[in-house]
């Protein structure tokens, strides 16, 4: 078992190779090929939800050989016996990437942005089927951020710099926001494992024209019908995003959880991006339980395709249903 000081530094090892996008994360360097992961096709999926209609649009996925430090706190054979129990290889990951789109009256509000340019080959996918699904960038009016890692910031921007929804304001939670562009806290992580994250938000965040940047607090409406819900604990100012109409909810609950066979099936499991894994448990527990017993629908970043559907009690945990 690690030491809580042991923990962290995985914590912050994987944060960093995560949001860095590099073409070859490190814990691939000399890795088994374990082949490379099927998108689904037409990469969308629709659902309507009262007035207003939600669409998955899948980024890519990333097939990530398993080893130790991806579930922080459980021994490498119970985390290999809980994915070959359903029917999921035990050598590797596969970790999609699923951003969100409510269309609602004249309103276009994306939520996350995927990897963008900055991913492997099989990322980088989000505009594709933004287009498949009948919409441009300059569709969207508000991009909704969650929290800064780069798999869900990297795609506000190109590689050239420009802003990809250039209509769009893109709305930030407040606490995040300040967490990551505190120079003081930027300084302090130059040469250490965290600078990628942070050099990664300044490229992204550095330079935004007056007036884009929207930073909103906990629980505030961000656009008609949706609220934030704070979800601190994977990041220290992540949100999730509440959608209601005609008396039923969407929770886009982010990172609440990774996959949701390993952390969601086990609620207790931190994986290795939770920044503060004791935190992201307690809102993990609260969450789900919230969400079953009003048996609202949700859409999970890292969840398999289409990434919405519904969360059942199982065990001592929770299994995803998917639409
Ligand atoms: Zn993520």
């Amino acid at each position: 078992m690690f030491n809580r000081r042991q923990f962290l530094g995985a914590a912050a090892t994987g944060a960093a190779v995560y949001a860095a996008g590099a073409f070859t994360p490190m814990w691939a360097q000399n890795a088994p090929n374990f082949g490379t992961p099927s998108l689904p096709s037409p990469g969308f999926r629709r659902v309507k939800m009262g007035d207003v209609e939600i669409i998955a649009l899948i980024d890519g996925i990333t097939r990530r050989p398993l080893g130790e430090e991806f579930v922080a706190n459980a021994p490498l054979s119970e985390v290999r016996a809980l994915l070959s129990s359903q029917n999921l290889s035990p050598d590797y990951v596969d970790v999609p990437y699923t951003p969100f789109l409510v269309v609602a009256g004249n309103r276009r509000i994306l939520m996350d942005t995927g990897l963008g340019e900055f991913g492997g080959p099989t990322t980088g996918k989000l505009l594709e089927n933004l287009a498949a699904a009948g919409f441009k960038p300059g569709d969207i009016d508000t991009v909704l951020i969650s929290h800064y890692h780069g798999d869900h910031i990297n795609g506000l921007r190109n590689k050239a710099g420009e802003f990809v929804f250039s209509k769009a304001k893109v709305m930030v939670p407040a606490g995040e926001h300040a967490y990551w562009t505190d120079t003081t806290r930027a300084a302090a992580a130059a040469g250490g494992r965290m600078k990628g994250l942070f050099d990664n938000v300044q490229r992204t965040f550095g330079s935004m024209p007056e007036g884009m940047l929207v930073p909103f607090q906990p629980g505030a409406e961000v656009a008609p019908g949706i609220k934030s819900v704070a979800a601190y604990g994977h990041t220290p100012g992540m949100s999730m995003f509440e959608v209601s109409s005609a008396g039923q909810t969407f929770t886009f609950l982010a990172d609440l959880t990774n996959i949701p066979a390993l952390f969601a099936r086990n609620p207790d499991w931190a994986v290795s991006f939770d920044m503060d894994p004791v935190m992201a448990r307690q809102t993990r527990r609260a969450t789900f339980e919230r969400i079953v017993a009003a048996k609202g629908m949700v859409g999970g970043f890292h969840f398999p395709f289409p990434a919405l559907g519904q969360m059942a009690a199982s065990g001592s945990g929770y299994a995803f249903q998917p639409a």
